[in-house]
Order: structure tokens, then sequence, then C-alpha cells
């Protein structure tokens, strides 16, 4: 027996007409590259998106074109998130702070067609257009009156010209749920950029998951600012999370400074957040120094590297905001994990209670994990035993873009497992925590050394505003940690009171060798700590 209900695929022009059809008049607010505030509605970004699909339509664009972005978080890169998605091309956001020879190998990779980019990045793309050998049309996001008088690239659009010479009378076309959506790139640490590409059906499923309480516990009443860039994973698919709650988004544009960022959330009451550890860094660095409070923001989601305990500690004691850890990669669209407690927990002590928030956390509905030895063979779920994390779900890639070869591994015999290259543990209740990077351990005498450990500990030191520990060679132990430390503003601190600081909190034989002091520790495109250039610059450091 068949069930007897009506078909709709989960497309993500549903989203964006939810949301128009709903909370109409729920506000889309940005700060543009401009500096001004631009305020539209759901129904406003829905009927524009049209329009867009439209011009799409009219430039000549196939069905699976790949539509190209170098943009900030803004209301037109969201109507380009819904007008080429939901007309059935692809989005394709790039990170514009990677090397201009990965932006250009990654847009030809693609094969984008269109090309759409914010004011900042004229001279970039001027640059580069050159070799970018698939791209037809470039279109610079903004007005008329901003356009050039005069620009290199062949004619050049304007984006609110091509929007507004569109009716809007267009229906959103229904095809089958799992047509390509989008196609986002891993940043390639090691070899070249992969792409990982969505489905519809990825999108919406991991909306649904996204929103719920113990997850990302979004509602119409929260307002959210992602300061997460829509070039990092989609902003972790907080687009399409508001749009399936209805509720009011918030776009920073490229203005993530503290004291940007601080307005901003104050002045459009901002309830909930989600970035990389290292946004954090600003934002209260320039509030404690001038003594705010938040007055609505009230829960934050940290991920995409470790965050760091001292950090969530700040956030939660000193300005309200509950922290919630969570894990997850390009290949997961992102989200995989996030740390919230059971109600078995309520009568554990607040210590205990935090060392379980400040995990990665347990999976939600949708994605399944396991931890495996280097044969394959799964690991038990203990807290102790730590091994490589191993994923499968719904919104896990089988594959990359055009790369035959399966990323995926078998488990005990299961086949279809997407190996993460992080080393994690879980423990009985299916919180799961990870140690490092496969390719950032520290092996020292056979044995690994968290670095996440050693930096979480460093960056409670009080003058300690950002922590890096790489393994050093060592000519007995093979490697050693070393930590590289950047100061905060003002305060001073030796070696000795650093490493001084590990007694009592690790193993002795965990504490790094040595301490080196810089001005500025590198992150990678999207803010994380860059490991590889790190080992690179220390590779001939002399511990003592
Ligand atoms: P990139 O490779 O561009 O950094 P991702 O954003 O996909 O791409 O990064 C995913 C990786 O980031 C994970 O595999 C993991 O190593 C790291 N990561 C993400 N979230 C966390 C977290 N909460 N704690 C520790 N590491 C994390």
């Amino acid at each position: 027996l068949m069930g007897q209900m009506m078909q709709m695929p989960l497309l993500i022009s549903s989203l964006v007409q939810h949301a128009a059809r709903h909370s109409g008049d729920t506000e889309i607010v940005s700060k543009r590259v401009e500096g001004d505030i631009h305020r539209t509605t759901w129904a406003g970004v829905e009927r524009r998106s049209r329009q867009l699909a439209q011009a799409f339509d009219r430039l000549g664009c196939a069905a699976g074109d790949r539509i190209g972005t170098l943009a900030w978080n803004g209301y037109r890169h969201l109507e380009i998130y819904y007008g080429a998605s939901g007309s059935g091309r692809v989005c394709h956001t790039i990170n514009p702070r990677l090397f201009p020879e990965q932006i250009v190998w990654i847009a030809n990779d693609a094969a984008d067609t269109v090309l759409m980019f914010d004011l900042n990045f004229l001279p970039l793309i001027e640059k580069i257009a050159p070799e970018l050998k698939t791209v037809k049309h470039f279109v610079l996001m903004t007005d008329r009156a901003h356009m050039p008088a005069a620009s290199t690239l062949p004619n050049l659009l304007c984006y609110e010209e091509l929007v507004e010479a569109e009716n809007g009378d267009y229906r959103w076309p229904q095809f089958d749920e799992n047509t390509a959506s989008s196609i986002c790139y891993t940043s390639g640490t090691t070899g070249h950029p992969k792409g990982a590409v969505y489905s519809h059906r990825s999108s919406l499923l991991h909306a649904y998951a996204s929103a719920l309480p113990d997850a990302m516990n979004c509602s119409t009443r929260d307002v959210i600012l992602p300061v997460v860039p829509m070039f990092h994973v989609n902003a972790w698919g907080l687009p399409y999370s508001a749009a399936l709650v209805g509720c009011k988004l918030v776009f920073p544009g490229p203005h993530l400074d503290g004291k940007s960022l601080f307005e901003l959330f104050e002045n459009e009451k901002v309830t909930f957040s989600a970035g990389v550890p290292t946004v954090w860094l600003g934002l209260l660095t320039y509030m404690k120094a001038n003594q705010l409070k938040f007055s609505s923001f009230k829960r934050t989601v940290i991920g995409g590297a470790a965050c760091p305990p001292a950090m969530m500690k700040t956030l939660q004691d000193d300005f309200g905001v509950e922290v919630i850890h969570a894990w997850g990669m390009t290949e997961l669209s992102p989200l995989g994990t996030l740390s919230k407690l059971m109600s078995k927990h309520d009568t554990l002590d607040k210590d205990a209670q935090q060392r379980l928030l400040e995990k990665q956390g347990r999976v939600i509905y949708g994605i399944d994990m396991a931890i495996t030895d280097d044969d394959g063979h799964a690991l038990p779920w203990d807290g102790q035993a730590t091994g490589n994390l191993v994923v499968k779900g719904g919104w896990v890639i089988s594959s990359y873009f055009g790369r035959a070869e399966s990323p995926l591994i078998s488990v005990d015999g299961d086949p279809g497992w997407f190996p993460t290259g992080d080393v994690a543990s879980i423990d009985p209740d299916g919180f799961m925590q990870i140690t490092d990077r496969s390719k950032d351990v520290i092996k020292s005498g056979g044995e690994w050394i968290s670095s996440i450990d050693l930096e979480n500990i460093a960056m409670a030191h009080p003058a300690v505003h950002e922590a890096a520990a790489i393994a050093c060679k060592h000519p007995k132990w093979d490697e050693r940690p070393m930590l590289v430390v950047v100061l905060k503003p003002g305060a001073s601190a030796t070696r000795e009171d650093i490493l001084g600081f590990f007694d009592g909190r690790i193993a002795k034989w965990q504490i790094p060798d040595d301490v080196v002091f810089t001005a500025d520790i590198p992150h990678t495109a999207t803010g994380k700590i860059q490991k590889l250039k790190l080992r690179e610059q220390f590779k001939d450091h002399q511990l003592p």
C-alpha cells in the first residue's frame, strides 16, 4: 500500500514563498558596502528574487548553470540565493578572501557562467577576468549611481538595472528535489579545493533540522544576524532556516569590526548569531574596553573551529549570552553536532555541565556518526577512545563535484561513511569531542597530544588574546608541542608565566616545550588558525 499524500518536492523556492506569504512584512536589514542601512522585507526579497530569476532567463542562463557570487552578507546576496536556486540554477558562493589564483581556479572548475560581485571586489574581478574561461556575464551588485564610469570588464551589468527591468510575473518552477541547488568549495589546505554540491532536498532537510530546539532553536520571534559569511557554507544555512521560521534577518555586510557589529546588534535587537571563534575576539575586546552590555542578544552558535572554554565563559558570565558549541564542515552543509544538555544532566554540578557544553556535542537527527581506528573498525563510545570521525546522513556529500572517485569508506563492513579528517572521542550519551584535525595532531613519543586542549588552556590565561599549538620536530620524541601566542593589547606575560599556567591543568608530558610571542597569528579565508603556515614559519625553531 502506498501513502496517499501530496507529493511536494522539497524546493528552496518554497522557503522564500512561505516567508513572503506568512511573514511578508518581517524585515531584512542590511548594512551595505556603501555604509548605509538598507531595509526590505521577506515579501520584498521574494518579489525581487522572482525578478532576478526572470533576468537570468533573459541573459540566457540554462537550468543547472552555475551563478558565481563574491559578496558579503546582504539582501542582494539573499536574492541571488533564492533567485538562482529557486529558478533551477546553482548558486555558487566564492570566498573573496581566497588568493586570486584560487578564486580563478574555483570559478573555472565550477564553470560559472555568471559572476555577481559587490562593489569593493570590482578591481579584483577586473584583474582576474581574462583568466575566467566560462563567465559570460559580469554583474556588479549595486545601483546605476554607483556603477564605475569605465571598466575593463566587457559588458559590465548593473544588478539593480537587471532586476528592475523585470515585472516579477514569474511562477517558481517545480522540479526534482534532488536537483543541485548550490555549490561550495572546501578551503583546500591540501591540494586543490573540492566542490560540495548540495541539492534542494539536502538543503531543506538541513534547514528543518538546524531550526530544532536542540540545534539552533530558531523561532519566528528571533532576530538573526549571521556573522558567518554567506560564502562560508551558506552562512551555515541561516538564510534558509530564517525563511523557514519567518524571522527577521540582519546582515552586517563587510563591517565586521567590534564597533560596527555591536551597534547593529543593539539597533536591530538581534537575539541570535553564529560564527567562528575568531570573529568574537574583536567584538568582545571592543565591548570590554567600552564597558558595554548586550540588551537583546541571547544565544549564539560557535563552530568551525573549537570554541575556547574561556571565550564561552566570558560570553555566558560577563555578557549573558548562551554559547552553543557546534561542529560541522562544508561536506555536511555544514551542521553535524551541537552541544545541548539532556534532562538527565540537570542534576550535575555546574562544572560538569560546563565540561559537556565545551564538547562539540550530539548529532541532530538526520546525521549518524562513528569513530574508527586506522583499519576502519569502530571504537567504543566511552569518552576516552579517540579515533577517526566518520559520518553519514541526508545532507552529507556522497562525492565531490567533477570527481569520479568516491570519498566514502566502510566501517566494520558497513559502507557509505564519509571520513571527516577529524579525530574525536564520543561519550556514552553521544557527546562527541574533537581533539584535532588528523593533519594537526601532535605526536610525541607515539602518543597524541590534543592541540585543541593546549590552546584552550592558553586562552584561559588572562593575558592571552589568541594561541595556537603546533608540532615541532624533536630528536628524541619525534614531535613536541610549542605554543604561538598573541598577547592582549597592553598585557604582558613571560614564557615562564604561560608554561606555569599549564601546571595542574594537563599531564606534565603534554605541557608545551616552548612559547613564542608574535604580533599576529595567520588565519585562513574562513577565519581559522592557519596551522600549516605556522608549522612552515616555525619549522626551524629550536626548542630549548
Ligand atoms: P575548511 O576546510 O575550509 O576550514 P570547513 O569549514 O568545512 O572547511 O571546516 C571543517 C573543519 O573545521 C572540521 O573538519 C573540523 O576540523 C573543524 N571544525 C569545525 N567545527 C569545529 C569545532 N566546533 N571544534 C573543532 N573543530 C571544528
